[in-house]
């Protein structure tokens, strides 16, 4: 593609940087066919090559983005489902950061839009104000269809995906279990946010596997949430602030006792933390952390295949629907690994059908998008239904809890199904299935 930006422009390394990436694209179209928005609303500015042509306009101009641009940027999910397809090797994901930031800094949305961003941005990331808000929510779960009725969609949908009941205080960071046996090694665990609070089985089986096969486990004390959160929602100054604190905590473990990986069990967080190095490489002081940090994180999937067989104990032979989170499938490239470890340990794995496209959870877009957020999840689920599983695997929290929510199938994070058949228990939500 044919760009024109000025010399001057292009001194700017993030214009440089869109630019290359402009540049990559042959305007083929490959990509609509995988994007979900795209095979929804059968509309090119709601496809991957739409947008790109929006963004290149957009920043070419060098003018503040007008509602139009916006709200064709706002429905695309950063599934990345494009650059899977994508025979160019346009870096979509870079640009559409890129181009979500310069919105965030040029455009003034309606006021109500603004307050809900506000209190996204600044709760999601909070594990003990997300607790509350995840509480309050939880009370007034039954007003979502008053609020429907009342023209606002988005809190309705807020409320939907609230906690059936009150969560436990979020454990606490600065932490380390010692490691089983004979030790191999010693990793660190990102706790993160939004897991932490609506799924702390999830990191406590991750601990459990990980020390029963040999691996001392540490939280890092002052690790937070990965910086993912705000990052999509084009607040760059916020989510930056988050991958510094981030990446001081998990540096000063590389430095001190040593780390053999960072292991992330959330696939979104896994996907932002691999990009830090890019992401502060224009930061003198973090620029070299940032990326020794970002070398060693690894999806829990990634690390559990790469240990070669666990230690099984007999187990039921479930069958487990396998639902490919975008951000490891398309943003990790991890596809394969997870659904093996499960077959080494005695599960028939299954594929849904369409396992490319989203479920629509993605980050904070069930909330803001809920309409077409609805759409992607009755699709996914349907197919997920249609192999009639004991139980449906996803390694990310918010796919969990984007499916979860509208079916009585079981839906657990895969290590919990790893830790059962290597000596832990049952995972929670399989115990409490109906
Ligand atoms: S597939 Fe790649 S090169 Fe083709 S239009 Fe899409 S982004 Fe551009
Ligand atoms: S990230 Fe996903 S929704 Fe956005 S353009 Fe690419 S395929 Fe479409």
């Amino acid at each position: 593609m044919r760009t024109e930006f000025s010399l001057a422009r292009l001194a700017d390394p993030a214009i440089a940087e869109a630019d290359a990436i402009l540049r990559a694209c042959v305007h083929c179209g490959f990509c609509t066919a995988t994007c979900p928005t795209y095979v929804l609303l059968g509309d090119e500015l709601d496809s991957p090559r739409g947008r790109i042509y929006l963004i290149k306009d957009m920043l070419e101009g060098d003018r503040p983005a007008v509602a139009e641009e916006v709200k064709h940027l706002d429905r695309c999910l950063s599934c990345l489902s494009c650059m899977t397809t994508c025979p160019s090797g346009v870096h979509y994901m870079h640009l559409v950061d890129h181009a979500r930031a310069h919105v965030e800094k040029t455009f003034r949305r309606p006021w109500h839009q603004r307050a809900l961003r506000t209190l996204l941005a600044r709760t999601i990331p909070n594990p003990s104000l997300f607790r509350i808000a995840s509480a309050g929510a939880t009370l007034a779960k039954p007003l979502a269809p008053l609020f429907d009725r009342l023209g606002l969609p988005q809190l309705a949908a807020m409320l939907r995906l609230a906690p059936a009941r009150m969560l436990p205080s979020p454990a606490p960071s600065g932490r380390v279990f010692a490691a089983e046996g004979p030790r191999r090694g010693r990793v660190g665990l990102l706790s993160g946010c939004v897991q932490r609070v609506l799924s702390p089985a999830v990191n406590e089986a991750a601990i459990r596997v990980l020390t029963r096969h040999g691996f001392e486990v540490v939280l890092p004390d002052g690790e937070a949430c990965c910086g993912s959160v705000t990052h999509h929602m084009g607040e760059e100054d916020r989510a930056l602030s988050a991958v510094r604190v981030n990446v001081t905590a998990f540096a000063a473990e590389l430095d001190g006792a040593g780390l053999d990986a960072i292991i992330s069990t959330a696939s979104g967080c896994g996907t932002t933390m691999k990009d830090y190095g890019h992401m502060l490489r224009t930061d003198p002081a973090f620029a070299e952390p940032a990326a020794r940090v970002a070398a060693k994180v690894r999806d829990i999937g990634e690390f559990l295949h790469g240990l070669g067989s666990l230690n099984r104990v007999p187990t039921p032979a479930l069958t487990v629907a396998y639902q490919a989170p975008c951000s490891l499938q398309h943003g990790q490239k991890i596809v394969r690994e997870p659904k093996d470890v499960l077959a080494r340990l005695g599960f028939v794995v299954r594929d849904p059908a369409e396992p490319h496209l989203c479920c629509g959870s993605a980050g904070t877009y069930n909330i803001l998008q809920p309409e077409i957020a609805g759409r992607l999840r009755a699709r996914k689920i349907a197919n997920l239904e249609a192999l009639a599983p004991d139980v449906i695997a996803a390694g990310n929290i918010g796919c969990i809890t984007q499916i979860a929510a509208g079916t009585a199938i079981p839906v657990v994070h895969p290590v919990e199904l790893v830790d059962w058949a290597t000596g832990g228990p049952p995972p929670a939500g399989w115990r409490s299935a109906p």
